[in-house]
């Protein structure tokens, strides 16, 4: 299936299941997670009015960049100190943050450039070894120093959920991701601002949604299968 068709099944998920959760299909965010995938089909995709674009790879923005216009970039998979130089002016919103170094070596940059710059704490929710992220009770503190630095905003939390057969598996993770979001954003604290709960891929993002992310990243379901084997992706 084409891209158009792949996302008019994606639009209509989104939307019954923003219904479900009491919410509006615009108050959701279809980020079109674009690693591997050319600019021909990320043309494609920006036509089809999807602007917003997940990469992982600092190099890939960084390339891509200059390929393509009229694109909000955001930084989604696990980010080096080293690297953040190549994205700091680029990426409107980094999801992948989990450490105070990261997010001091954000700031520094950031406020090198005047800029500050939009984060999200990053939750390895499954507690998964694999995983980037810090576990659930760890992410309000950490959130909470990351607040006093001045080049970021804390805006909300992200995760990757387990990679389960059946979505459903993840629901009770996506409920406490939305729980811990709530209760930070109660507290009202200074630079914290939770507006963007980023959850949900291919395999589960309506469940997410249900749960109430409002930020789905999907890459599979829109462009297909990905291709490693090109050089550019490795
Ligand atoms: C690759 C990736 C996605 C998209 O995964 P799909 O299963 O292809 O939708 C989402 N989030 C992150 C952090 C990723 O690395």
């Amino acid at each position: 299936m084409g891209i158009k068709e792949n996302l008019d099944v994606i639009e209509k998920n989104i939307s019954s299941a923003a219904l479900k959760s009491g919410r509006k299909r615009e108050d959701i965010l279809l980020l079109a997670v674009s690693k591997t995938v050319d600019i021909e089909r990320m043309e494609e995709a920006k036509a089809l009015g999807l602007t917003d674009m997940g990469e992982n790879k600092p190099q890939e923005i960084n390339r891509k960049f200059f390929e393509i216009e009229g694109v909000r970039w955001h930084q989604i998979g696990h980010l080096q100190t080293n690297k953040v130089k190549y994205i700091i002016d680029k990426v409107c919103l980094i999801h992948s943050v989990d450490s105070l170094r990261l997010a001091e070596e954000i700031s520094k940059r950031a406020a090198a450039k005047g800029i500050v710059k939009d984060i999200l704490i990053e939750i390895n929710i499954g507690r998964e070894e694999s995983k980037h992220g810090v576990y659930l009770e760890e992410a309000e503190p950490l959130a909470v120093e990351i607040s006093r630095l001045p080049g970021v905003r804390v805006k909300g939390l992200m995760t990757v959920a387990p990679f389960v057969d059946d979505p459903e598996e993840n629901r009770g993770l996506f409920r406490q991701m939305k729980k811990l979001f709530v209760d930070i954003m109660n507290k009202n604290y200074d630079n914290i601002d939770m507006e963007y709960l980023s959850m949900g891929m291919t395999n589960d993002y309506t469940v997410a949604v249900e749960e109430g992310a409002n930020i789905v990243r999907i890459g599979t379901g829109l462009f297909g299968a990905r291709d490693y084997t090109v050089k550019d992706n490795k």
